[in-house]
C-alpha cells in the first residue's frame, strides 16, 4: 500500500520534530571549549600529564598545555580529578553484514559506539552501498554517531562464503577494476577472506597500495606467510597468526609458540611492519558464551536494542558445547592471549577490534572488554590504550587527524572519571564524549538507540 501524501507530510512533521528536539539535547555546533586542570593521556609517552588545560576551537584541538590561555567566551569544563584520552576507534566492526541479521541497521547502533567513547569505527567487510548510506547518516549526525571508515566487501573465492557481503574474485584481470571501484566508493580498507587465493591476494595488495588503500585479511587459502611476504598491511583475528604457526600434529590448544614455524612467522610480521588485530572478545565469546553466564549475561548486553538481543539469543541456542570441554576451551582462549603477548613482546603493532555486532559483542561497550582482554594477555594498560587509539588511527591512515590529544588534531576525546592506567576497567567511567568538538553526555547519546 502506498501511503497518502497527507500521511507522508504528517510523518515528516513528526520526524522533523524529533530531530529538532534531539538536536536541542546536545550541543548543536562546536564552539570554544576549555577543559581545565585535567590529566591528559600522552599516547606515545605512555603516561598521564597532570594539570593540563586543553582548548578546543570548533572541531580541532587548539592547545594543550600546563598554562594554556583560556580564550574569552570559552565554555569552561573543570577537569579536576579527571582524565582526558583520545576517542577510541574500534578497528573491526560490521555495519551492514550481521546488522541485517540482527535487524538493527548501523545507523541505529552507531550511537552505542559513541556513548561508549568509540568516536570512530573501522568497517572490516560490508556491502558498500549500505555502508555509504550509514556513513552519510553518521556524517550528518555527529551528535549521535561515530565516524565511519568504510571497507570493501570480503574478497573471496567464487561463490563467496558470505553471499550477502562477499565478492568472488578468481581472475587476476578483475582485480584492478574492482579496486578502482572501491577507491571511487570511498573505502579505506580492502579485506581478503578465507577463499581468496595468493594469486588474487597479491594483486589486491598491489592494486590497493597503488590506490592508497589499506589491505587486510581474515585468511584461509592465502597463507599468512605468503600474505606477509606480499606486503599485506594487517591480519584480522588472532587465528590469522595462530593457524599458520602450527607445527605438524599441533592444534590451537597445543601449539608451541616457540616452534620454528611460529617464531619465523612472528619475525616476518615484525620485519614487514604488519599490524595484527586480535579481536579477542569475539573469540572468547565463541568459546565460552554458550555456558558461561558472565559473558552471555554481561551487563553490557542490556544496552543493545531488543531485536539485537533476540538475534544473539537465537545464535546462542545454536552453539552446543558440553561441560567436559570447558577446560579445553579455556586453554584455547589462553593460547590466543599467549599469541597476543608474543606479538606484543616482539614489538608488533597491535590493534583493538571487536567484530561487533557478532553475538553478544555489544557495539561500543565490547571495546572495553577487548581492552580488558589485551591487558589480561600481558599488555600494560597504556599499551592497550594505544592499540585502541593511535594504532587504530594509523591503520585507517588518519593519524594526522585522530588518535592522540595534540594541537591540530580533531577533538575526538573521552573524559574519564578514573585513571585507566591504574585499572583498564576505568575506560568505562565515561563522563563526557567529545566528538569533533561537540561535548556530549553518554546517557543522552544512548537515548538515540531504539529500545525495540
Ligand atoms: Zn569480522
Amino acid at each position: 500500500m502506498i501511503p497518502s501524501r497527507r500521511a507522508v507530510a504528517a510523518f515528516l512533521a513528526v520526524v522533523g520534530c524529533l530531530s529538532a528536539s534531539s538536536a536541542g539535547r546536545v550541543q548543536a555546533a562546536p564552539g570554544i571549549v576549555a577543559i581545565k586542570n585535567v590529566s591528559v593521556f600522552d599516547v606515545t609517552g605512555a603516561r598521564m600529564l597532570p594539570g593540563r588545560t586543553v582548548v578546543i576551537e570548533g572541531e580541532l584541538i587548539k592547545a594543550v598545555g600546563a598554562a594554556a590561555d583560556v580564550p574569552v567566551g570559552a565554555t569552561v569544563l573543570d577537569g579536576s580529578g579527571k582524565f582526558l584520552i583520545p576517542g577510541f576507534i574500534d578497528a573491526h566492526v560490521h555495519l551492514v553484514h550481521l546488522a541485517d541479521r540482527t535487524h538493527v541497521p548501523g545507523d541505529e547502533f552507531l550511537p552505542m559506539f559513541l556513548a561508549a567513547g568509540v568516536t570512530s569505527v573501522r568497517s572490516t567487510g560490508d556491502a558498500v552501498a549500505g555502508e555509504q548510506r550509514i556513513a552519510r547518516f553518521a556524517e550528518e549526525h555527529p551528535e549521535t554517531c561515530s565516524r565511519v571508515f568504510m571497507c570493501s566487501p570480503l574478497v573471496d573465492g567464487d561463490p563467496p562464503f558470505h553471499k550477502d557481503v562477499g565478492k568472488g574474485l578468481t581472475k587476476a584481470e578483475e582485480v584492478a577494476p574492482f579496486v578502482e571501484e572501491m577507491k571511487r566508493a570511498g573505502v579505506t580498507t580492502l579485506k581478503m577472506y578465507v577463499g581468496c587465493t595468493r594469486e588474487i591476494g597479491r594483486r589486491v595488495i598491489e592494486e590497493g597500495h597503488r590506490q592508497g588503500l589499506v589491505t587486510t585479511g581474515h585468511l584461509g587459502l592465502y597463507a599468512a606467510q605468503d600474505a606477509v611476504a606480499d606486503g599485506i598491511d594487517c591480519l584480522e583475528h588472532v587465528w590469522s597468526v595462530l593457524d599458520y604457526s602450527l607445527a605438524r600434529g599441533e592444534t590451537r590448544v597445543t601449539c608451541d609458540l616457540k616452534n620454528p614455524r611460529a617464531v619465523q612467522l612472528v619475525s616476518a610480521i615484525k620485519e614487514h611492519h604488519v599490524a595484527v588485530d586480535p579481536t579477542l572478545v569475539v573469540h572468547r565469546n565463541m568459546l565460552l558464551l554458550a555456558d558461561q553466564p558472565e559473558f552471555n549475561q554481561h551487563p553490557d548486553n542490556a544496552k543493545a536494542p531488543e531485536r539485537m538481543r533476540e538475534y544473539w539469543q537465537r545464535a546462542l541456542q545454536e552453539r552446543a558445547f558440553t561441560p567436559e570441554t570447558l577446560a579445553e576451551r579455556r586453554k584455547e582462549l589462553r593460547k590466543y592471549q599467549d599469541v597476543v603477548a608474543e606479538l606484543y613482546r616482539a614489538g608488533i603493532t597491535l590493534l583493538a577490534g571487536t567484530d561487533s555486532p557478532e553475538p553478544f559483542v555489544c557495539p561500543g561497550f565490547s571495546l572495553h572488554q577487548e581492552l580488558e582482554l589485551l591487558v589480561e594477555s600481558g599488555l600494560p594498560p597504556a599499551a592497550a590504550l594505544k592499540c585502541a587509539t593511535l594504532n587504530n588511527a594509523r591503520i585507517v591512515r588518519a593519524e594526522s587527524r585522530l588518535g592522540s590529544v595534540e594541537p591540530g588534531k580533531v577533538a575526538d576525546l573521552v573524559l574519564l572519571e578514573r585513571n585507566p592506567l591504574e585499572d583498564i576497567r576505568s575506560t568505562r567511567s565515561v563522563a563526557k564524549v567529545i566528538r569533533g568538538g561537540r561535548v556530549l553526555e553518554p546517557g543522552e547519546i544512548l537515548g538515540a538507540v531504539p529500545r525495540k
